[in-house]
């Protein structure tokens, strides 16, 4: 974490889970869990029609409403889309897209992903963007190399000042619910080459500026180390987001200096 220069992020994912009718009691449960004195940003992306619930009770905690997936149109015959307009206008200030699991399921591509960051961007909601190699690609040393490709591709065309409200999640995809978590160096790694990226196409200043999150069994357990690491600006969380204790003890990990 480099508090100096950019944003600490807890972002739940949710995923699937939960309902709607557990939201205020779960935020209850995670503000008695939660540290008072807070240094970063704590978000919960939620299945969109939780969304306007997050907003109302989340507010008394300090929780903002994140959602998991956007249109990349802005509004038409889209039979069960929901456009980025839509999501802001229940209060929705982060949305991931590029998730590995809607890139698998439902063959998301590097053009789509990039199209729905600029509708998110165009409304003024954070896009939390996941990249992420396959066993098989790490294995094969293609890790930084493929994931290179994929945050070139998914900022084609955004420009230096929305990419500062940008957030990357690194997300392997073989730590993803798998309960093998990336080493702290392992993470620590990609992390930075993302930033030598943004480097890259953007200069320091906007690379310095940018969060960068790890994601993949981030847990109460190893977040501390993989968090005291420079480049490594905070989680993306699944699993452990959905016990309030749990996810209330990363952010605390994520508060100590
Ligand atoms: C995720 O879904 O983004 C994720 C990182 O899940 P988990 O923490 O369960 O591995």
């Amino acid at each position: 974490m480099n508090r100096k220069y950019r944003h600490t992020v807890i972002a739940g994912n949710w995923k699937m889970n939960q309902l709607n009718s557990g939201v205020k009691v779960f935020l209850e449960q995670l503000k008695e869990n939660m540290p008072k004195a807070r240094a970063c940003d704590v978000v919960l992306c939620v299945p969109a029609l939780m969304v306007p619930s997050m907003v109302r009770y989340g507010k008394d905690c300090r929780v903002a409403a994140g959602a998991q997936d956007v249109s990349k149109h802005e509004k038409g015959a889209y039979t069960g889309e929901i456009s980025a307009d839509m999501l802001a206008d229940v209060g929705t200030r982060y949305c991931i897209v590029g998730h590995s699991e809607r890139r698998e399921y439902h063959a998301e591509s590097d053009s789509l992903v990039n199209e729905k960051a600029k509708a998110l961007l165009a409304k003024n909601i954070i896009p939390i963007i996941c990249v992420g190699e396959s066993l098989e690609q790490r294995e094969n040393n293609l890790t930084m190399e493929y994931i290179t490709y994929q945050v070139c591709a998914a900022l084609s065309g955004i420009d230096a000042q929305q990419v500062r409200h940008c957030v990357i999640a690194y997300e392997p995809i073989w730590a993803i619910g798998t309960g093998k978590t990336a080493s702290a160096e392992q993470a620590e790694e990609v992390c930075r080459e993302i930033r030598a990226v943004i480097r890259r196409l953007y200069g320091a200043r906007v690379a310095r500026a940018v969060s960068i999150l790890y994601g993949g069994s981030m847990n109460a357990g190893n977040a501390a180390e993989l968090l005291s690491m420079p480049d490594i600006d905070g989680g993306l969380i699944g699993g452990a987001s959905l016990k309030p204790a749990d996810f209330a003890s990363i952010v605390a990990s994520a508060s100590q200096d």
